[in-house]
């Protein structure tokens, strides 16, 4: 694979984090143009590409140092992190800010005849998540033994389908819980959106992009704080 001399930064390609990430990068005045069907949309006036693809690729990309930045959230992140740490793959990146979205919590919910007392109450549960990770490292702070049931979708519809007795999920809100006759009881984790970088080293020329796009950013965040 050659290396590019344009900045690679990878965002999300459709979901939560995509609108923001797009007007955050705007707002530090970099300049393209998505076409919905394409992987990377280039700076019409700065040397960046914009990679996008899923969420769940981003952290991978930073820390295989395909991509050189990535916006992603921190619960992605950290997830992926102790998957590679468990694994011995490379798990290193740079975290150059959280930023100002994407804001939520991964908790953990039962449905609401459940009687709760403390963590205790959730020991021998089976658990549906698309964190097994997080939720593993949490149970094990904790002492809770647990099963679990790996869901990469409509994880609260999990209990009321038979497939667990509780679920491990991010919540913003707290309508989709409530939607679906659950409750939280522990939140596990808070996560924001972040700023990343690999640690692969950069050419001076692009270092030197990344560290004005790093300005203009705090300049953009602090403006609409
Ligand atoms: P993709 O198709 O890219 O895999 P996805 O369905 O995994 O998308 P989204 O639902 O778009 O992901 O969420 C992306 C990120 O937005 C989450 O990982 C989290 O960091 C953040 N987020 C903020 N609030 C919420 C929320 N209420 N529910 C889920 N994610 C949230
Ligand atoms: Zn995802």
């Amino acid at each position: 694979m050659s290396e590019s001399n344009r900045l690679r930064i990878a965002i999300q390609k459709s979901g939560r984090l995509s609108k923001e990430s797009q007007k955050l990068l705007k707002g530090c005045g970099v300049k393209f143009t998505v076409n919905e069907q394409r992987l990377i949309a280039p700076s019409d006036n700065m040397p960046i590409d914009l990679l996008r693809v899923r969420d769940d690729d981003i952290p991978g990309l930073i820390m295989d140092g395909v991509v050189d930045l990535g916006i992603i959230g921190e619960n992605v992140l950290e997830e992926e992190q102790i998957e590679r740490q468990d694994t011995g793959k490379p798990a290193q990146y740079k975290k150059l800010r959280e930023l100002d979205f994407g804001g939520c919590r991964l908790s953990l919910a039962v449905p609401n005849e459940f009687k709760y007392d403390n963590a205790n109450s959730l020991e021998g549960l089976r658990i549906a998540t698309s964190y097994p990770n997080l939720l593993r490292r949490y149970m094990k702070q904790q002492n809770i033994n647990y099963s679990d049931c790996m869901l990469k979708g409509s994880v609260e519809v999990a209990p009321r389908a038979g497939l667990a007795d509780g679920i491990c999920d991010l919540v913003s809100t707290g309508a989709t819980l409530e939607a679906n006759g659950l409750y939280e009881t522990d939140v596990i984790y808070r996560s924001k959106a972040c700023l990343i970088q690999s640690t692969t080293e950069q050419s001076p020329s692009k270092q030197a992009l990344i560290n004005k796009l790093i300005s203009r950013m705090n300049g953009v965040i602090t403006a609409r704080e």
